[in-house]
């Protein structure tokens, strides 16, 4: 490569200082779903070695009890290794599916009429069995229905005799109890089904940290599986999948309610055009960050590595360009859960957002994410943005959060400042769900630590791991999550 001055072959963006003190903590945290390939105890352990922040659970798949087991050995391995992991337990949700056909698949060809009854029939190529019972009654003239993640789609043409006609205008061959999507129905559904009653059950017996709601479409899903978790008395951080239109159309409430946010970009991208992904996702990870609520972004992120052992350049700038418009996650999907690599697919994960978050350092100067325009502006805020203004001016080596429940750290993290938080805790519960958050180091603490202990503590933890020397600035802040506290204060502190 060329070495002009100016051009781009530059120490600065190339030789990226990997090894940096200041980059030694990943910021951006990685999902990874954990299923067959991924759920014995030495591929967890090397999961969680190799930088797993928390395990997704994936309901829609495999058996309760089989979860439950998998939630007990992650707790245990990460126990041993002194690793804590955030556990995700994903709902089923209302997903619509078709029923089964004579020999397992039938050939829908393009243009043909074909029937769609909700009866318990074995479905042929003219006749699809859905098991969603009040399809007929919902479903308008001239909607859409996409079957098996929108391979084949079909346009509605009638109804008559309690059964939906439609036209294949994309067909092929599908399979039985494939995924049927409607994008232009409203669908008067339940967005907890039975099934999700029964595994919000499991994830409480297994004291996972968040539960995922798929298929939200207001902020009303979320408050309703919110009351099913008060009356059991089960604090658990609640995510909204975002999966359907209609969700964009309430994105504010459903933000607001929510605890965090998926963007499901498998179903999303199914029911919207492809082409509106990349954009919406940009727009949603912007909407988070204003909330100051963590969002992942999920699905098809590095889908080669299921078969292959090295990535698709197009996959590894899809990771990137996650990390670079500020996303606190990014997640494994089938790579972990079913993929011949789900070791070397985290590894994988965790090397491009290393080599994207040092270039991005390096180039601005600490500043990891542009800043969102529609910033609220209250005393928090400001004083957040002040830290994260702080720790670039200073470039300062950790900013040290003392914290009850966590939420001065993802206050401060939404501001995605120059340097890690070290966030002491006193509660695992709280140090766990921190995983999720952009940036930061949750610690746990055994007593509630006077102000210059707190900043002797991080110190000790920041020379200890050689991170920091005398003469490096580190910033604590005090009173920004406590609602009662009439006093904020910044401390800047050099150590001697
Ligand atoms: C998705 O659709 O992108 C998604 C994450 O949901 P699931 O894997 O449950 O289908």
């Amino acid at each position: 490569m060329k070495n002009d001055k100016g051009s781009l072959d530059d120490k600065k963006y190339f030789d990226l200082g990997l090894k940096h003190k200041y980059l030694y903590f990943r910021r951006t945290k990685i999902v990874a779903t954990i299923g067959p390939s991924s759920s014995s105890p030495e591929t967890l352990k090397q999961l969680i070695l190799k930088g797993l922040n928390v395990a997704r659970i994936n309901f829609s798949h495999g058996r309760p009890e089989d979860h439950l087991r998998t939630i007990q050995s992650i707790r245990k391995i990460s126990a041993q290794l002194g690793m804590p992991v955030a556990i995700l337990g994903d709902l089923c949700g209302p997903k619509i599916r078709v029923g089964r056909f004579q020999n397992d698949a039938v050939l829908l060809k393009d243009k043909t009429l074909v029937t769609i009854t909700v009866d318990p029939v074995l479905g042929h190529e003219t006749l699809i069995p859905c098991q969603y019972k009040k399809l007929v009654t919902e479903v308008k003239l001239n909607d859409h229905i996409l079957l098996d993640d929108g391979n084949l789609e079909l346009l509605v043409v009638g109804k008559a005799r309690g059964m939906v006609q439609a036209r294949v205008s994309r067909g092929g061959v599908l399979r039985n109890n494939k995924g049927m999507n409607l994008p232009d129905t409203k669908l008067n559904i339940p967005a907890l089904t039975a099934k999700d009653r029964k595994d919000v059950v499991f994830c409480i017996q297994g004291g996972v940290d968040y539960i995922a709601l798929s298929f939200v479409r207001q902020a009303g899903d979320i408050l309703e599986l919110k009351k099913l978790l008060r009356r059991r008395k089960a604090d658990i951080g609640v995510i909204a999948k975002i999966e359907k239109p209609e969700a964009l159309e309430n994105i504010q409430a459903i933000i607001a309610a929510a605890d965090g946010i998926m963007i499901a970009r498998g179903d999303l991208g199914v029911e919207l055009p492809a082409k509106k992904v990349p954009f919406v996702q940009d727009k949603l990870i912007e909407t988070c960050i204003e909330h100051r609520k963590p969002v992942i972004v999920a699905t098809q992120m590095l889908e080669s590595m299921i078969e292959h052992s090295r990535p698709t350049r197009a996959e590894v700038t899809d990771v990137s360009a996650a990390c670079l418009s500020g996303a606190d996650a990014v997640m494994l999907s089938g790579e972990t859960a079913s993929g011949k690599y789900p070791v070397e697919a985290l590894e994988t994960m965790d090397a491009i957002l290393r080599e994207t978050e040092s270039y991005r350092f390096f180039a601005r100067a600490g500043m990891f994410r542009d800043p969102v325009p529609n910033r609220r502006s209250g005393v928090q805020d400001a004083v957040s943005s002040a830290i994260a203004q702080l720790s670039r001016d200073l470039m300062v080596h950790c900013i040290v959060v003392v914290t009850r429940s966590g939420h001065t750290a993802q206050v401060i993290s939404a501001d995605r400042p120059a340097a890690p938080l070290i966030v002491l805790i006193q509660s695992e519960q709280v140090l766990r769900r921190l995983q999720l958050l952009w940036g930061t180091v949750p610690l746990l603490v055994s007593s509630r630590l006077a102000v210059d202990k707190r900043i002797a503590f991080a110190e000790a933890y920041m020379k200890g791991l050689n991170l920091a020397h005398s003469g490096d600035y580190l910033l604590m802040v005090r009173g920004i999550g406590d609602k009662k506290a009439d006093t904020q204060s910044i401390v800047i502190h050099q150590i001697s």
